[in-house]
């Protein structure tokens, strides 16, 4: 953090801001300039408030922060990107990886017609609810325990690794159990307490981006499970809130570069959640593989017409496959080239 000190601060101030930042652990750098004296803090300072040092005292003009507070999730002090193996598939590869599947689990045939289809067409990932966030208490809430079980099944059967939601803390170790990937939904991303529960786990977190948070409460939110020792987070963007509304959210695609640039950590996208209308889903699916996404998530059903949840943005089996080889021909043509150093 850099202190700026007012030009007409007295000396008895600067002195007094150097104290300070000594006293919580800094070591100071001062430069003198024309009109300004800045102080320049170096060292850790998470948990300092940079408020409190524009207080001190009135000489301070403005505190700046110059180092990301996200010292896990970024590039500061891990350059090279991360590739995460979620058992033998590898996200953040040289590869996009496709996780595909059902909103929900609705019951073990279902689950299982989608797998085959999505496994034949080249997705690695099934995707598929067992508690489901919905906004009205009323609606299909989903399988619970029996949704992982028929997931399971259905993903080993088809040779897929699986991802599905945690909702709540108490629900952790039961997922744990039964999936590969765990996954925080859009509306949990500040649910700190659960981040921090799939912090301490094994499995591989899949983050989606709240639709209303910034890119730093996202990154921030990756910092909560990495600072509990699971390091092995896969960022998604799923669309935030704008006043664009032909849509269901608007899928923010320019975060994908944007993150490249702050953190190492792979980040896919969901044009499936983020548009809500399944004729927008594949050319959002190329336009995010065009700007650099790690992989995708989308919804797919074979009776959309008759899915519990989110039907009208599920891509049918025939389209997903569409899909699939229009991302491929685009993948072919766009450099991924890895940042090694
Ligand atoms: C989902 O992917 O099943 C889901 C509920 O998405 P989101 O949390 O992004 O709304
Ligand atoms: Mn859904």
């Amino acid at each position: 953090m850099i202190v700026v000190m007012k030009p007409e601060a007295t000396e008895a101030q600067i002195n007094e801001v150097e104290e300070k930042l000594i006293d919580l652990g800094f070591s100071v750098h001062f430069s003198q300039g024309v009109d300004y004296t800045t102080l320049g803090a170096i060292g850790d300072k998470s948990g300092i408030d940079p408020r409190e040092l524009e207080i001190i005292n009135e000489g301070v003009a403005k505190v700046t922060e110059i180092s990301e507070p996200y010292k896990l999730a970024g590039r500061d002090f891990h350059p090279r990107d991360s590739v995460i193996d979620v058992d033998g598939v590898e996200v953040g590869g040289d590869e996009p990886v496709t996780m595909a599947g059902p909103c929900a689990i609705e019951s073990e045939e279902q689950v299982n017609t989608i797998a085959e289809k999505v496994a034949n067409h080249g997705a690695s990932i099934l995707r598929g609810g067992a508690f489901k966030p919905r906004t009205s208490p009323y609606s299909f809430q989903g399988l619970g325990e029996a949704g992982l079980k028929y997931m399971r099944q259905a993903a080993d059967k088809h040779g897929l690794k699986m991802v599905t939601e945690v909702m709540g803390k108490n629900q952790v170790g039961l997922v744990s159990r039964y999936s590969d990937i765990l996954q925080i939904g859009s509306r949990n991303m500040q649910n700190y307490n659960l981040l921090r529960e799939v912090g301490k786990t094994n499995r591989p977190v899949l983050l989606k981006r709240g639709f209303a948070s910034t890119v730093e409460e996202f990154l921030m939110a990756a910092e909560y499970v990495m600072s509990e020792g699971n390091e092995d987070v896969i960022l998604c963007e799923r669309g935030i809130r704008t006043f664009s509304d032909e849509t269901r959210f608007t899928l923010d695609l320019s975060v994908v570069p944007v993150i490249k640039e702050k953190s190492h950590l792979p980040i896919v996208i969901d044009p499936s959640h983020s548009t809500g209308v399944r004729d927008k889903v594949i050319p959002m699916a190329r336009a995010g593989i065009a700007a650099g996404a790690d992989g995708m998530i989308v919804e797919v059903h074979h009776e959309p017409e008759n899915a519990k949840s989110d039907g009208p943005q599920s891509l049918r089996p025939g389209q997903f496959a569409e899909l699939m080889d229009q991302v491929n021909q685009i993948t072919e043509t766009v450099s991924r080239k890895k940042v090694v150093a």
